[in-house]
């Protein structure tokens, strides 16, 4: 018996699982995996101030090593369903595509990661050589409090141990194989404030004007990159969005100006590491003359690679035999829930390809599913060879 990935990411589409409505489709991956045999797992996190949010656990096998599949049933809202040229919760299939919100990201994803895990048992007599489980979240396209950051520190406290991981986000760009992720720069947004002396401008003795100290701050912050790059990733950016003082008069120096910047970072850097060097080049440029202070905003997202090893080759060794396609080892574009598996185990993205994510008529080219369902088939048999 082989399992349809087609049939399966139909019936995920349906569940109208909008974030952080669990609509059904956890629900649907319990009972599918349950019925292969699946020790699952459901648990609701919750914390103040934030929408309650389900996820799931499931695990196939005691042994080691755990290969773990990672993704987000959660969807983005479908925008106005009558731009669909097929209902977003549909599930419907015209032209050799499936239409639907989560097609590709990434209900898409993991339908072709359950048919593989159900392939792969079913041709071994129904049980892995290690163990094979499934992390899945509600919360991805959302805060991501009550996702994978909960779910795994729940799995660490009940003994799980994972030795590698795959997470299914869309990470191909234009067809199927040219990209891998293997890391992905943090982010960190930052606030500057330079505080001045309010007053008339004929009489500039008696003021202190914020403008000048801040224009000096941020050329002294920006003028210098932050670094040449790394093996895996290209440099780290930092850019300045506003600069900001509200003064809606001509004659009125204003009391202080705000800037806020953001700084998208490789792996020559930490959260922390990047603050003190921020505060230090600003240090250094204001002296004793110009009175600054920053306002960091709470980040969770720190910079994540798994460098190139024996992981990655069979992910591009598998993805190679069934595309053709050399892919990428790639590490631009967003952040993800990759960033929080990272420190339990090796992880790499390896999912659909995203052109139509988030958008209205998002869809999915049926070989696609199947190619990729053949991918993770071949990951899994590699890996436990
Ligand atoms: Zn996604």
């Amino acid at each position: 018996m082989t399992a349809d990935p087609v049939a399966l990411a139909r019936d995920l589409v349906r569940c109208p699982s909008v974030t952080p409505s669990e609509g059904g489709a956890l629900k649907f991956l319990e009972s599918t995996l349950k019925t292969a045999g699946f020790t699952v797992h459901r648990m609701t996190f919750r914390e103040p101030l934030t929408e309650d949010v389900e996820n799931l656990y499931a695990r196939i096998g005691t042994a080691p090593p755990n290969l773990v599949f990672a993704g987000h049933t959660d969807v983005v809202p479908p925008g106005e369903e009558s731009a669909w040229t097929h209902p977003p919760f549909s599930g419907e299939s015209a032209k050799g595509e499936l239409f639907g919100r989560g097609a590709v990201d990434m209900k898409g994803g993991i339908a072709c990661m359950i048919a593989a895990a159900l392939d792969h048992l079913a041709a071994n007599g129904g049980k892995p050589k290690g163990s094979i489980s499934f992390l899945i979240t509600g919360d991805e396209e959302g805060i991501a409090v009550n996702g994978t950051p909960k779910l795994l520190k729940w799995a660490a406290e009940h003994g799980e141990k994972f030795d590698h991981c795959l997470l299914g986000e869309p990470s191909n760009v234009a067809a199927l194989g040219d990209t891998i992720k293997i890391g992905r720069r943090g982010s960190l947004n930052g606030h500057l404030i330079v505080s001045g002396k309010q007053g008339h401008v004929a009489y500039p003795d008696r003021a202190d004007n914020p403008i000048r100290g801040m224009i000096k701050l941020i050329d002294a912050i920006q003028s210098e990159p932050l670094d040449k790059g790394t093996a895996q990733f290209s440099p780290s950016h930092l850019e300045f969005v506003s600069i900001d003082v509200g003064n809606k008069t001509v004659n009125v120096i204003p009391g202080e100006a705000r800037a806020q910047f953001n700084i998208r970072f490789n792996d020559n850097h930490t959260l922390d590491s990047l603050k003190k060097l921020i505060e230090k080049r600003a240090r250094k440029a204001a002296g004793s003359k110009i009175k600054f202070t920053f306002k960091w905003q709470p980040s969770n997202a720190g910079v994540f690679v798994t460098k190139p090893g024996p992981f990655t080759k069979l992910v591009s060794d598998a993805t190679r035999k069934a595309t053709g396609r050399k892919p990428k080892l790639s590490t631009t574009g967003g952040t993800s829930d990759a960033r929080f598996i990272t420190h339990y185990c090796p992880v790499v993205e390896f999912g659909l390809v995203g052109q139509t994510m988030h958008q209205v008529d998002e869809r999915v080219p049926l070989a696609d599913l199947k190619a990729l369902t053949a991918i993770y088939r071949d990951i899994i048999d590699r890996y436990f060879a």
